[in-house]
C-alpha cells in the first residue's frame, strides 16, 4: 500500500494542475497524430515533435521557445530539447502544481509587470528566473 502522506499531497498536485495539464493535452494530441513522440518521465508527458537532435522540420524553427510546459506535459521540438531542458521545464511544472490555474494568469502578469519596470517580459519575469535558477542547481548536483 502507497504511503498515504506522500500520496495525497501529489495526488492533489495532479488534480490540482489537470486543467491546464488538459490544454497540454489538447494542444498535444495532433501532434501525436502526426507522429511525435510521448514518454513518461517522473510523472511528467513529455512529447517530442521529432527525435532527431535538430528539428526536421522548416516551421519548428520558427517557434519561439524549444520546449513549453502545460501542468504535467512538456511539448518539446526534439527529445534532446526535453533531455536538455527537463530541469527547467519540471520546475514549470511544480510551479503549476502550485499554481493551478492560476497560472495562466500569473506568469503573463510577471512578464507584463516586468515589461512595465523596464525589464525583458521572458528573462526577468519570476517563474522563468525561478525555472533557471532550479535547473542551475539540478546541473551542480549532477
Ligand atoms: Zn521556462
Amino acid at each position: 500500500m502507497p504511503n498515504a502522506t506522500k500520496f495525497l499531497p501529489r495526488l492533489v498536485r495532479y488534480i490540482w494542475a489537470v486543467p491546464c495539464s488538459v490544454v497540454g493535452l489538447v494542444l498535444a494530441a495532433p501532434l501525436l497524430l502526426a507522429g511525435a513522440k510521448a514518454h513518461s518521465v517522473c510523472g511528467v508527458l513529455e512529447i517530442a515533435l521529432s527525435q532527431q537532435v535538430k528539428p526536421d522540420f522548416r516551421l519548428l524553427h520558427r517557434l519561439p521557445f524549444c520546449a513549453i510546459t502545460f501542468g504535467h506535459v512538456v511539448i518539446g521540438l526534439t527529445a534532446h530539447n526535453l533531455e536538455h531542458l527537463r530541469a527547467h521545464e519540471h520546475e514549470h511544472v511544480r510551479q503549476y502544481e502550485r499554481w493551478g490555474l492560476f497560472f495562466f494568469l500569473a506568469y503573463p502578469a510577471s512578464s507584463l509587470y516586468q515589461w512595465v519596470r523596464g525589464n525583458n517580459p521572458y528573462w526577468d519575469n519570476r517563474f522563468e528566473v525561478q525555472a533557471r535558477l532550479s535547473a542551475a542547481n539540478a546541473k551542480n548536483e549532477a
